[in-house]
């Protein structure tokens, strides 16, 4: 038997067992943890089998700044990550949200276990997604972001890495697959997707990482928030058209998913910068060849540089491409 890690964060977090580090970002570490039978709150030993616990060192803190892009994060955002984390959890495609805990050294945010990790690790693993894999998928993230931006809320961290998955267990082909190396499509296989019993692996999608959220407008009064009639009018325009930041996100992770690698990159930063303020972005030869028209036009309309023409989310709930097949019995794997 394996010896049992100890972690440092577990002496300040005694109603759960923290059992593996599973997750690292740039201020948190993410552990699987199970609550702890003697839990004074019954409700979670009873209701979750296992959980995940993303951990916030104080220590690592900083205070006061307005960025939040920047790489510093300070008491206010975490409490902010917790109260939006809060009020969008109630979603199929939303990482739930189950418990915060503050202690003298970190803050714990407990949420719903999701086995399979990140989206990312399924690309690095299969190279690229089938396109039914990719609408498994992309749909179920969609999902998640109509929900949020009905609420108001802006994710602006969209990516694999904030994509996890429920696995799923499927019968693999009766007759095996010949495999030759040299072949590209071979990893292709693993990625195929197999009609009423899931895709390649990945169940349910839910979008998680509440840090860099944005409340655009209350719900209450569909009003943007803070003093509107103070407000500069390209703060106003940049307010109506925040939202639009996710629908460039998910054009992204689309794009990614289809054929293995990013629509904007470059190894140094300016040229980069400069790529993707152009919108340069182009269906690379010979990875894009075999892939659909629709799923190119999908990508088009969420890669476009103007906001006003982008994609909403509901625009592209309808797109033709992301309806081709019936994914929705699928959604309750
Ligand atoms: P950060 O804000 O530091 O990026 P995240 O919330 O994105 O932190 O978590 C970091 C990583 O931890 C994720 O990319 C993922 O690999 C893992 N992780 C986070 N939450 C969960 C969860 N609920 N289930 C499984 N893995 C998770
Ligand atoms: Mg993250």
């Amino acid at each position: 038997e394996e010896p049992e890690e100890i972690f440092a964060e577990q002496s300040e977090l005694p109603d759960f067992k923290l059992i593996a580090k599973i997750g690292e970002g740039a201020f948190s570490k993410v552990f699987r943890a199970v609550p702890q039978p003697h839990s004074t709150n019954g409700f979670l030993s009873r209701t979750f089998q296992q959980v995940a616990v993303k951990v916030i060192n104080k220590r690592e803190l900083t205070s006061s700044h307005k960025d939040s892009k920047s790489k510093t994060t300070s008491k206010e955002q975490v409490l902010k990550e917790v109260a939006i984390h809060r009020t969008v959890s109630a979603s199929d495609n939303v990482v739930s949200f189950v418990d915060f805990h503050e202690s003298e050294q970190f803050y714990f945010i407990i949420q719903e276990l999701l086995a399979g990790g990140e989206i990312f690790g399924e690309i690095v693993r299969l190279t690229y997604f089938s396109e039914d894999l990719s609408r498994h998928v992309i749909r179920q993230l969609a999902l998640a972001v109509q929900h949020m931006h009905a609420l108001g809320i802006v994710h602006r961290d969209i990516k694999p890495e904030n994509l996890l998955f429920e696995p799923i267990d499927y019968e693999p082909s009766p007759t095996p697959v010949l495999r030759r190396s040299d072949d590209p499509k071979t990893k292709q296989d693993e990625g195929v997707f197999r009609p009423g019993i899931g895709g390649g692996g990945i169940g349910v999608v839910k979008l998680a990482d509440f840090g860099l959220c944005k409340q655009i407008y209350s719900t209450n009064t569909k009003t943007p928030c803070g003093t509107v009639g103070y407000t500069a009018p390209e703060v106003v325009k940049d307010e109506r058209y925040s939202m639009k930041v996710d629908m460039w996100g998910i054009g992204c992770v689309l794009y990614t998913v289809l054929c293995g690698f990013p629509p904007f990159y470059d190894e140094k930063i300016d040229v980069l910068t400069e790529k993707i303020s152009k919108g340069e972005f182009t269906f690379l030869r010979p990875w894009w060849d075999e892939i659909s028209d629709g799923a190119k036009n999908a990508v088009r309309k969420l890669l476009e540089v103007d906001p006003k023409k982008r994609y909403n989310i509901d625009e592209f709930l309808t797109d033709p491409w992301l309806n081709q097949y019936d994914c929705t019995r699928l959604q309750g794997l």
